[in-house]
């Protein structure tokens, strides 16, 4: 990987890394230090629109080219993303804060996706089906759509993008790329790799800079057929209004409040464990992260002991240094939010356990630390336990049953990710049955998705498309029907039967 000046990212477009027309720059700055890691173009709607015009010119030749060949550069892309690991994963710590571990799973969910999605393109499976006529053949197949526009968030800044973008050029659609803008450098790094792996010019571009103004353009172009979008559940039903007025195909990934409930009969030490990781992983900032426990009353007070002691162990610091357990949030702005949710959870009467503080210590006050913090005595009415605080804020809910532990789960607006501890299969599998999320997970936390299954969820989280899995095809291509009448004679249908 090579950058086109130390210091100095370009947008890429029609395959050359160019300024924004403006030349305006802004910062990318690492949330644990505040060291400015470099500038990018600040980029408004007409880089928008000239990254428009590229990937439309580059679709007529990219979506002709048959998919097993576009599937050998994403190939190039899996192998290349390998290669460049560890480099990556380190600027993605620096970043957006995330421990290295972590960072490093980030990346590898890329490669998982490359990998995984790359195998369509010899599938990309429509089917045959018998025709009501005699001498006529009818089958189906993906058709690509055009220009798809990709916004995402900067908690998984190369997951994300992947899980979006290889599948739109895998069913030959050209793409527009508008990351997050705290992590512009990563999105660039990603882009970059799909040049080196021979992706010709103008069928992936990049702009970076304000969502209001180089995302909405995207969202407003006539050209963009379109919207994949990860991130708030307030901007995304935002675009989905605006894609609607336009006609616009629109897949929305949105907020989480997601819930675990610890049966009676649970192991409690894996329940700690997957519950300390679910919550405080990521420090918080995962659209799957457990922000609410639901506990049976019988183990309550035990399962309660042993969070705390965790959660008051868990080790602050840089993610690139060995032995952090939780870096910092992304943003002087994040931090702000997380503590005004704590001071609305003390207010609403929840007890607070543990946290529930920015830390400053030593090195630690030049980032933006917060201690892992867990309330008890929190009902399913208080907003602590109905809106995303998305820092590492988890909450404990008491329960009588398993009746009334499932009511409480599913009472929320959102329905991504779930998870019971138990170790009675009825439980389990009648948990399976009644959970409303996309994703239910049997003695593990809510977070850990693979790629090659569904992932998404169900009400306020998004719109009923899925990423991950097969069903992501679904997201960026639509079928074509073909009748092939090789009788020699017009033969209608519904109306001829002898
Ligand atoms: P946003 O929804 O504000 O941003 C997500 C993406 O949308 C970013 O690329 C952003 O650009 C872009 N965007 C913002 N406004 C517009 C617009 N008007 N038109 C087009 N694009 C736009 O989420 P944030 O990243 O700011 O996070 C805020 C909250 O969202 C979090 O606190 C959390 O609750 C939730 N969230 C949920 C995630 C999930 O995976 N479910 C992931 C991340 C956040 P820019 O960065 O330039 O603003």
């Amino acid at each position: 990987m090579s950058t086109p000046e130390a210091g100095t990212f370009m947008n890429y477009i029609g395959g050359r890394w160019v300024g924004a027309r403006s030349g305006k720059m802004m910062e990318s700055v690492n949330p644990a230090t505040g060291e400015v890691l470099g500038r990018v173009p600040e980029s408004s709607a007409e880089d928008a629109q000239d990254a428009v015009a590229a990937a439309s010119a580059a679709f007529a030749s990219w979506r002709r080219m048959p998919a097993p060949r576009r599937a050998e550069i994403l190939f190039r892309v899996a192998e290349r993303l390998v290669a460049h690991k560890e480099a990556l994963a380190r600027l993605m710590t620096r970043e957006m804060g995330k421990v290295l571990p972590e960072a490093r799973g980030d990346v590898q969910e890329a490669i998982d996706m490359s990998y995984f999605i790359a195998g369509e393109g010899r599938r990309l499976r429509g089917y045959t089906a018998p025709s009501e006529m005699p001498r006529k053949a009818a089958y189906c197949v993906r058709a690509p759509l055009g220009v798809v526009g990709v916004i995402t968030p900067w908690n998984f800044p190369m997951a994300i993008p992947s899980w979006k973008i290889v599948p739109a050029l895998v069913c030959g659609n050209t793409v527009v790329f508008k990351p997050a803008s705290y992590t512009p450098l990563v999105a660039l790094k990603f882009v970059e790799i799909f040049e080196e792996a021979g992706l010709p010019p103008g069928v992936l571009n990049i702009v970076t800079g304000p969502g209001a103004r180089a995302g909405d353009a995207l969202v407003a172009h006539p050209d963009v057929r379109v919207i994949s979008f990860t991130g708030s559940t307030e901007t995304g039903l935002r675009l989905a209004e605006q894609c609607g007025r336009l006609g616009k195909r629109v897949s929305l990934e949105m907020g989480g409040k997601n819930a675990a409930i610890v049966m009676p009969d649970a192991d409690l030490g894996l329940a700690t464990d997957a519950l300390v990781w679910s919550a405080f992983g990521t420090t918080g900032q995962r659209c799957t992260a457990c922000s609410r426990i639901i506990v049976h009353r019988d183990v309550q007070a035990d399962l309660t002991d042993r969070l705390v002691e965790r959660a008051r162990g868990l080790r602050l610091g840089d993610g690139l240094e060995a032995g952090t357990d939780v870096g910092p949030v992304v943003s002087g702005a994040q931090l702000e939010r997380i503590h005004a949710y704590v001071e609305v959870g003390r207010r609403e009467g929840a007890r607070l356990l543990t946290g529930g503080t920015r830390v400053e210590d030593g090195a630690l006050a030049r980032g933006y630390f917060y201690a892992p913090t867990l309330f008890d005595r929190v009902t399913p009415q208080m907003r602590i336990a109905r809106e995303e605080i998305f820092g590492p804020v988890t909450d404990l809910i008491e329960a009588d049953s398993f009746e009334q532990a499932v009511a409480a789960l599913n009472d929320s607006r959102y329905g991504l990710s779930a998870s019971i501890f138990t170790r009675d299969i009825t439980a389990a599998m009648r948990a399976a049955d009644e959970i409303e999320t996309g994703i239910v997970y049997i003695n593990h936390g809510t977070i850990g998705a693979e790629v090659h299954l569904p992932f998404g969820g169900t009400k306020d989280t998004g719109n009923g498309h899925r990423e991950g899995g097969l069903q992501v095809l679904d997201a960026f291509s639509e079928w074509k029907a073909v009748y092939v009448d090789y009788s020699g004679r017009l033969q209608r249908a519904q109306i001829d039967r002898d």
